[in-house]
């Protein structure tokens, strides 16, 4: 027998949404007939401007990609008024969360998160033995105040992701200001803004990286989302110097590959394909919460690119719409049996999605 890593036997896995391919395969249907709008990804496709720049740089694939991402830290960073060294890149910004584990966790740690809170923070903080206090939630979302006090000597990491997956929750602005400061300085507050760019008006902490004035924050940006480079996995953290320079000795060497740097350079100038999905999405969420309200269905009122609504059983509303050729997600795994994540798609996309929601859910 292998002496496997105890931690493994209780090690919870992630369930991903699952790939057109799969279902399609599984339903003997053609992929073509059938929608994804489980895992928050852009319907409108990777920028155009990416996809370009990706036809250009597929011959120099033989190439190992620049390790220290040269051109891609200077564009982020000349973007976001910060320097280089605040900039650490990660194969989806998911890797991020794996190096803070590494830098900061170990079997005598804790970590802060809330209820509902993004999966893999949790099962990241198993993985190294570390435990995991859960605040309840406050309206679906961050109850911050009662976070703060469950800080403890133990505590490493506080997790907040704003907004929130699964979710779509967004903490108030001052509440979040005050609970940014009053994170003790030997706790690592991780802010998860994968969703940043779908809000109208974001508090910007990026100021508090770039004068330095807290040396215990880590920012979590993505390109999966709104840039809809998901299937690259290219993310970035944004942190103190001191931080970035001990997560780089953590990272691998060419974790972001060749062709993610080159889209993600691409995708950070296609402002117009950025303004078109934000746009759509504000309307497909107000098409949704209408129709919620109109089907009497209980939803929690988002501020990402998708939305949580209450469909009874979820497992099953989730398998029936599967069979119409619609893959949501079913949210048991984060104790919210009753609900579905629903990601925005395109109008037509939504509509289609509503429609076969309407046939196989009864309200409750
Ligand atoms: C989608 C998502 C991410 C980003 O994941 P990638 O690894 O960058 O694709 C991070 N945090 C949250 C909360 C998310 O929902």
């Amino acid at each position: 027998m292998l002496p496997l890593s105890p931690v493994l036997k209780t090690l919870p896995t992630y369930q991903p949404g699952r790939p057109i391919e799969e279902v399609a395969r599984e339903l003997g249907m053609p992929a073509e007939n059938i929608i994804k709008v489980a895992s928050n990804e852009n319907p409108f496709g990777p920028s155009p401007l990416a996809l370009a720049a990706l036809q250009k740089a597929i011959a120099g694939v033989n190439l190992y990609p620049d390790g220290n991402a040269f051109y891609l830290k200077q564009k982020l960073a000349a973007r976001l008024g910060v320097d280089p060294a605040n900039l650490v890149l990660g194969n989806g910004s998911n890797e991020i969360i794996e190096f803070v584990g590494h830098a900061l966790l170990a079997p005598d740690a804790d970590i802060v998160v809330s209820q509902y809170c993004f999966a893999i923070y949790p099962i990241v903080a198993k993985m190294f033995g570390a435990s995991v206090t859960v605040v309840p939630a406050r309206n679906f979302g961050h109850d911050l105040p009662a976070m703060l006090r469950a800080i403890t000597p133990r505590t490493r990491i506080v997790f907040v992701a704003n907004p929130n997956n699964p979710t779509g929750t967004l903490v108030p602005r001052e509440e979040l200001i005050h609970f940014v400061n009053e994170v003790p300085a030997d706790v690592l507050l991780v802010m998860d803004e994968a969703y940043l760019e779908f809000l109208s008006d974001p508090v910007d902490l990026v100021p508090l990286i770039r004068l330095g004035a807290r040396k215990n924050l880590i920012l979590m940006r993505t390109f999966s989302k709104i840039y809809g480079l998901a299937g690259l996995r290219i993310g970035y953290g944004l942190a103190a110097p001191e931080l970035i320079a001990a997560l780089e000795k953590i990272r691998q060497p060419f974790n972001a590959n060749l062709l993610a740097q080159t889209a993600a350079l691409a995708a950070l100038d296609d402002d117009e394909h950025v303004r078109k999905t934000r746009q759509n999405n504000f309307s497909g969420l107000e098409f949704f919460q209408q129709a919620f309200r109109e089907l009497q269905l209980e939803f929690v009122p988002s501020f990402a690119n998708f939305i949580l609504v209450r469909v009874g059983d979820g497992q099953k509303v989730f398998s029936a719409m599967q069979q119409l050729g619609v893959i949501t997600r079913p949210m048991g795994g984060y104790q919210l049996p009753g609900w579905i994540r629903i990601s925005i798609g395109t109008p037509k996309e939504n509509e289609r999605c509503l429609e076969a929601l309407k046939k196989t859910c009864v309200p409750v």
